[in-house]
């Protein structure tokens, strides 16, 4: 059972902010964190999605809410109007609510998926508390960088359905140049350490998850060794039953000071990643081939635009218009 005393402590956490393993202390209420946010809760995008895992899109697709800004901040984000330059809006609670309520009645979206909430976590846990009460059995999914804070996730067990994880660096330095992050690998390993205790391994041949962990792991292009030593420390770490998504989307929508971050990932590069995958033994895996990523590409998201994922655009039956949902 939720309280609503648990919802009014978690909102002093943005009083002296250590919501993230940033820990910057900033007082949200009259400034904005590393992850470029005040206490006002902001959100990109609500809306169903279609990108996503088959146990996780379903049929009728994830429904998603992109909240804006992120404690990560890599270089090469996707979705960094979002989470570099801000772009999005204010909403309150109950609007916010009202969104989600209505994705769910007009597209039966098989969950909630807050996509990047750990900055705003004091608001998102009111929000699944209203959301609980109207839908009790839809799962909540907490899609998120990897670099979580332990105590955090112990606080909000009950919230979350299920976890996706990226597990993005096994290399101190690249995690440094590119996320100015050089306890990534550690951080990320614990916070899924966590997320597993909790929900344990999702099961990737339901066709619907109600709950569990999957990682993630995007190749990043030039930096296959990044790649294997992230697969073989996740091995050693939680055994070859891992659930795993291994992407090869990697597309440059910055100009990247390397060179290498410029490009798309070579056949070659996924070959050697995939094959060590292979010998490691994981079987529990979605993995994205480099011939599917120019459809792929089509969930590059531009949140400038009414549906900033084209690729969702085919999958949505004829008259459905998630211009509406913010
Ligand atoms: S959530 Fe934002 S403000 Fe809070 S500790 Fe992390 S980066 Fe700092």
């Amino acid at each position: 059972m939720f309280c609503k005393v648990k919802a009014s402590y978690f909102f002093k956490k943005y009083l002296y902010c250590k919501l993230c393993p940033r820990r910057c202390g900033k007082n949200r209420f009259f400034e904005k964190g590393y992850c470029g946010e005040t206490a006002h809760l902001r959100v990109a995008y609500v809306g169903p999605h279609f990108g996503e895992e088959p146990p996780i899109s379903g049929r009728n697709g994830s429904g998603t809410v992109f909240l804006v800004g992120c404690s990560l901040k890599c270089s090469f984000c996707q979705n960094w109007q979002i989470s570099h330059k801000g772009i999005g809006r204010k909403l309150k609670i109950k609007e916010l609510v009202e969104k989600i309520d209505r994705m769910i009645n007009e597209y039966q979206v098989h969950n909630v998926n807050f996509v990047t909430p750990d900055h705003f976590i004091p608001h998102i846990i009111q929000v699944i508390e209203q959301i609980k009460a109207n839908w009790p059995a839809i799962p909540i999914v907490f899609n998120v960088s990897g670099y979580q804070d332990v105590g955090i996730l112990k606080e909000i067990e009950e919230y979350v359905d299920i976890y996706l994880p990226d597990f993005k660096y096994s290399d101190k330095k690249l995690a440094t140049k590119l996320s100015s992050c050089p306890d990534y690998p550690s951080v990320a390993l614990d916070a899924i350490s966590e997320m597993i205790r909790q929900k344990g391994f999702l099961d990737i041949d339901s066709p619907v998850a109600k709950k569990g962990v999957i990682v993630r792991h995007l190749i990043l292009p030039g930096h296959i060794d990044n790649s294997i030593n992230a697969l073989s420390m996740l091995y050693v770490e939680f055994g070859k039953e891992l659930p795993l998504s291994l992407m090869s989307q990697y597309t440059p929508v910055l100009k990247q000071k390397e060179q290498e971050l410029n490009r798309q990932l070579k056949k070659e590069e996924f070959l050697r990643v995939y094959q060590h995958m292979l010998d490691l033994g994981f079987k529990n895996v979605f993995v994205q081939f480099p011939e599917e990523v120019e459809n792929e590409s089509a969930f590059v998201p531009d949140f400038t635009s009414s549906q900033p994922f084209k690729g969702n655009l085919k999958r949505l039956k004829k008259g459905f218009d998630t211009k509406q949902l913010l």
